[in-house]
């Protein structure tokens, strides 16, 4: 404990309420602060949320994680949610096309790394070449250091056109991995992003890639679950509440709430990089632009009639990138609710929902046949314009640390320099970083309190 009740607790504001903000809210109360939690939106969870429509649930995008995002699945448990989710006991993807192919990613209980061999052997939308060539590079993968700051500068593509990888194979193996994990093609992406995804992801230990999802709303996941947690800790949540400036203080530092000052001892900033800019949280609004921003689209089908019982499934040789069934999450009684993820949308941002709904009405017809007699009941699209960073070569250096020049302020967020590309695990882990050295910033000789900052008019 950094404080004691009967002085008065060190104070820590946090910008933000997406995963990177309540991560730091929590830790930083955990660590003995008072802390206020601010949300410009009237809802908790960021990036993640969910829309409701005709009293069903749709989340802004499909959120997976992997056995590997360990500080992600605490959180869960410290937000009391890990009943919530559902965790594969065993990675496996089936991978369809349309007229009835189908192949699959599936782990075998060997250790890693031959706990893949099996599955890109029999990888049947690839020639018998091209799956020695592929299993040749994802061992190539296992001699990369994804902590080599050179790997930022070679592209992903480039690697593996090296490494004698077919448009096809990159097509149908290397983004089936890339597009959902970086939010850009294999072609496009940092390799030092893409060595972190494949090593730690998929290839260090052979249950990492297990694949978890949400059982429930992502608004009841993450949003509701938090604003409990927050509250059992003695976190102020001010929610609708936009910062609209982040200043030094002569004893603290100052946020600004609608002309209000509220007056902290530290201050985290876990907003998206433009507004951390905004906020003189971040000094480089060019590092900023050249960060650059990658959309994510998702078309939620709903059909009158059940058409598949997979749970979810990648797609090859069709728009659909991947499927999620989530009939039960969204509320619905009777039929089925098909989510359609699509990465690195930009072909597909600006277009209309019914025109979506067409496209992606008759791409599920071609991958289940069944669905080729279902009705459409309605579509639901719902779009990120900066779901993501552009994970692209060069962006290492550009994504901020913690501290900031400005002592007793902090940065956090899934886009700040985690080493781990733009998801829930990294947003988790930059609030975790940002709490620890705010507290143990408090821990060093405390700017005093500036009670009387808060309040008052600036
Ligand atoms: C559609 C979609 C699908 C995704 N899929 C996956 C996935 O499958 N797996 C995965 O791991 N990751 C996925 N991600 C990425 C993941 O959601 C994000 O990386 C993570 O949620 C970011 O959290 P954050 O706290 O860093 O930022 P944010 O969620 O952006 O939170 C920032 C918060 O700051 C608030 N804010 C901004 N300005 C102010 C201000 N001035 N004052 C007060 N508050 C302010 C915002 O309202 C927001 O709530 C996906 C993202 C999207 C959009």
């Amino acid at each position: 404990m950094l404080g004691d009740a009967a002085v008065s607790l060190p104070r820590v504001g946090v910008v933000g309420g997406g995963l990177a903000g309540i991560a730091a809210a929590l830790a930083a109360a955990d660590g003995g602060a008072e802390v206020t939690l601010i949300e410009r939106r009237q809802s908790l969870g960021g990036l993640t949320s969910s829309v409701r429509r005709n009293g069903l649930w749709f989340d802004n995008g499909q959120h997976v994680f992997l056995r590997c995002c360990t500080e992600y699945m605490s959180f869960l448990g410290r937000l009391g949610a890990s009943d919530k989710v559902y965790l594969q006991p065993r990675l496996e993807v089936p991978v369809l096309a349309p007229g009835g192919k189908r192949s699959s990613i599936k782990r075998s209980g060997l250790p890693a790394p031959v706990h893949l061999v099996g599955a890109l052997a029999t990888y049947s939308f690839l020639s018998v070449r091209e799956r020695l060539l592929s299993t040749r590079a994802a061992l190539g993968l296992l001699r990369l250091d994804p902590d080599d700051d050179k790997l930022d500068a070679v592209s992903f593509g480039d690697w593996l056109q090296r490494r004698g990888q077919s448009d096809r194979a990159i097509e149908v193996l290397w983004d089936l991995i890339a597009l959902p994990t970086l939010n850009v093609s294999a072609r496009e992406a940092s390799l030092k992003l893409a060595a972190k995804v494949f090593r730690v992801g998929l290839l260090d230990r052979a249950d990492a890639g297990d694949i978890g999802w949400s059982l429930v709303p992502l608004a009841e996941l993450h949003g509701a679950s938090a604003m409990k947690a927050l509250e059992t800790a003695g976190v102020a949540v001010e929610l609708g509440a936009a910062v609209s400036d982040v200043v030094q203080g002569e004893r603290g530092i100052a946020t600004v709430v609608g002309g209000k000052r509220l007056g902290f001892d530290a201050v985290v900033v876990a907003t998206p990089p433009r507004a951390a800019v905004g906020l003189g949280a971040y000094s480089s609004s060019a590092a900023v632009d050249r960060l650059g921003t990658s959309p994510i689209v998702n078309v939620h089908l709903l059909l009158d009639r059940r058409v598949t019982d997979l749970a979810l499934a990648a797609c090859v040789d069709s728009p659909i990138q991947f499927v999620f069934d989530r009939t039960e999450s969204s509320g619905l009684g009777s039929g089925q609710c098909l989510s359609i993820s699509l990465s690195a949308a930009e072909a597909y941002i600006a277009r209309g929902a019914r025109d979506l709904a067409r496209e992606f009405f008759a791409a599920v017809g071609e991958i289940f046949p069944a669905a080729r007699g279902a009705q459409l009941l309605d579509c639901v699209v719902t779009r990120e314009r900066a779901a993501t960073f552009k994970a692209a070569p060069g962006t290492d250096s550009l994504r901020p640390v913690t501290a900031t020049k400005t002592p007793g302020v902090f940065v956090a967020g899934a886009w700040c320099d985690t080493g781990w590309p733009a998801t829930m695990e990294g947003a988790v882990r930059s609030g975790l970083g940002a709490a620890e050295q705010a507290l143990a910033f408090l821990a060093g000789p405390v700017p005093g309190a500036d009670r009387e900052l808060e309040g008052a008019a600036r």
